[in-house]
């Protein structure tokens, strides 16, 4: 305790965080050490001995500043606003909206983890700042304008008021659009499009009628397995979440996806020391290399089937042969469901997400074998363009607008309805003000968006007309930047979309010059 009173540490430590802007842990141990020099050059044997007490002290406080995040976080009882360089999706994925006014990082992208179930929680967050965990003070004022992409460090009055009326702008459009919740998305020319939501927790199921959805395009199962125990029965959990989930949504659709870990969501037992994780051993590729693992995961699907109405999707397709083994391997685990007596639904309609370029030109070869499609946009262009979709030094490169990624959207969609493919898309362009219509001109069957966003994507659709928006995307495509695109979708939407709408993607278009 006396130690801790010491004025000399006290003072070093806060100069250092004040005069060389470094965080509160680097601070401290900077300052024991330089104590602990001096206390190794005294002459006296006792006193010498000294040192271990700081040494100690040292790291306890330490501990304290570094151990007890994540125990902080879920312990949270009056909402804050969380700033931190970084969150693991593990972090964010035990938070709540009752806990949090928002959130800002200085790592992610807009479709990294962090801002999916920023979004999918309804907690208004703005990533990729680079640097506001090192500007920001425990108990300052923020704002974080997840409209704009915005945070506002010690607002003065102005701010303040100017920032208190958008929120009640936003509010009352927000309920406004909600109010929709029982109509189909139509188009303004009658065309319905099956509009689903995307969900990370099986609890979420709950939401999806009460915000206007139609089933589950994608059911992200990763959480699922990163939230449990190593000793729990994963068979046993798997089976609980998809069973709540199927019977709450039937008749309507849940498309499962298999286990995509890799990537920036990550187990322990998993190496994490490859230097480009995206290309590396991800998804599926895991899955069949560790096909005990998956099996577990495919056993709980086909035994949950018999509740509703499953279809099973696998994530980072590279190789018909991986859609093939998955085939294989849910014929066995039905045999020997069968054998054990064990009550299971039919083999799930099979499918796969096209998010890598191999997977969209070669799209043909892959059609014999899926029974529907789903377009993962944040990885195809992650892909597409070489741009890692969880780094703030290129999120201006990330852009599912580039005429690129354009490009392979519309050979895919055209391809797999020339099928007869059942054909949707549930990245996160899919909730894309400027996106929807174009994606509408496509012809996909379906869009899949985090549940809140469910009646504002309802909002954009029943003001596009089916003929325009494919005479939009067939410009679109003739076009050779994401600036033009952007462009000549502006024109389009602004005289259609309500103001809220519009406030968001105004400042896109900016940002974006
Ligand atoms: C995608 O890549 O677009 C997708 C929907 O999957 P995830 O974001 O989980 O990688
Ligand atoms: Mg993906």
């Amino acid at each position: 305790m006396l130690l801790l009173d010491d004025p000399a540490i006290i003072k070093g430590v806060e100069n250092r965080i004040r005069e060389e802007m470094v965080n509160a842990e680097y601070a401290v141990s900077q300052v024991l050490s330089e104590i602990l020099k001096r206390f190794n050059t005294i002459e006296d044997p006792y006193l010498r001995s000294r040192g271990v007490d700081v040494r100690d002290v040292g790291r306890r406080v330490m501990a304290n500043l570094l151990g007890s995040e994540q125990e902080v976080l879920s312990s949270l009882e009056s909402p804050v606003v969380l700033i931190s360089r970084d969150l693991d999706p593990s972090h964010t994925a035990g938070l709540s909206k009752k806990q949090l006014f928002g959130i800002a990082t200085d790592l992610g992208g807009s479709t990294s983890h962090t801002a999916i179930l920023a979004r999918s929680l309804g907690i208004p967050a703005v990533v990729a700042l680079k640097e506001v965990a090192e500007y920001t003070l425990p108990g300052q004022t923020v704002i974080v304008d997840g409209i704009h992409g915005e945070v506002v460090l010690n607002p003065d009055p102005e701010e303040l008021e100017y920032y208190i009326e958008l929120k009640k702008r936003y509010d009352q459009a927000e309920a406004e659009i909600a109010m929709n919740a029982e109509m189909p998305a139509i188009t303004l020319d009658g065309r319905e499009i099956e509009l689903a939501a995307n969900i990370e927790f099986s609890q979420e199921a709950d939401q999806v009628k009460r915000f206007g959805g139609k089933g589950i395009g994608l059911f992200r199962t990763e959480f699922i397995r990163l939230l449990s125990l190593e000793s729990e029965d994963m068979e046993e959990v798997h089976f609980r979440a998809y069973s709540h989930v199927l019977e709450t949504l039937t008749p309507e659709p849940v498309i499962i996806r298999t286990l995509d870990l890799g990537g920036d969501k990550f187990l322990d037992n998993i190496p994490t020391g490859e230097s480009n994780p995206f290309l590396g051993w991800r998804g599926i590729r895991i899955c069949l290399d560790r096909p005990d693992n998956f099996r577990p995961q495919l056993r709980a699907v086909l035994r949950a089937s018999v509740t509703g109405n499953a279809w099973l999707m696998i994530p980072m397709v590279t190789e018909v042969s991986q859609v093939i083994a998955v085939h294989e391997l849910l014929a066995e685990i039905s045999a020997s469901l069968d054998k054990e007596g064990i009550p299971h639904g039919q083999i799930p309609p099979l499918g796969m997400m096209v998010e890598t370029p191999a997977a969209a030109i070669r799209i043909a070869d892959y059609i014999p074998h899926v029974d529907f499609i789903s377009i993962g946009t944040n990885d195809l262009t992650q892909y597409t363009l070489a741009v890692d979709r969880g780094s703030p030094y290129v999120s201006d490169l990330f852009d599912p607008l580039h005429p690129a990624v354009l490009e392979l959207i519309h050979d895919v969609v055209s391809r797999c309805r020339s099928a007869g493919i059942w054909t949707g898309l549930c990245g996160q362009m899919a909730s894309s003000p400027l996106a929807v219509p174009i994606l509408i001109g496509f012809g996909l069957d379906e869009l899949s968006v985090p549940i809140t966003l469910i009646p504002d994507v309802k909002k954009m659709i029943s003001v596009i007309d089916t003929g325009e928006a494919l005479e939009l995307a067939d410009r679109a495509l003739g076009m050779s930047s994401a600036t033009e695109v952007r462009e000549l979708l502006m024109e389009y939407v602004i005289t259609r979309y309500p103001e809220i709408i519009l406030d968001e993607i105004r400042r896109d278009v900016v940002d974006r010059g």
